[in-house]
């Protein structure tokens, strides 16, 4: 389950090198905003369940 403004932590790490993710819109899709460069991504939550470190 995820909420608007939870820091998440990816196990790779972005291209900028960071790890940290905040969660900007959750929905079918969620949007994350890379919290190193503020790249902003979505993907389906059952894809996002895979990469974060629990
Ligand atoms: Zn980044």
């Amino acid at each position: 389950m995820y909420t608007l403004d939870q820091i998440i932590t990816t196990k790779k790490p972005h291209v900028c090198g960071s790890k940290e993710w905040k969660i900007i819109r959750v929905g079918a899709d969620i949007k994350l905003e890379c919290q190193g460069c503020k790249r902003v991504i979505m993907m389906p939550s059952y894809e996002l369940d895979k990469k974060i470190k629990k």
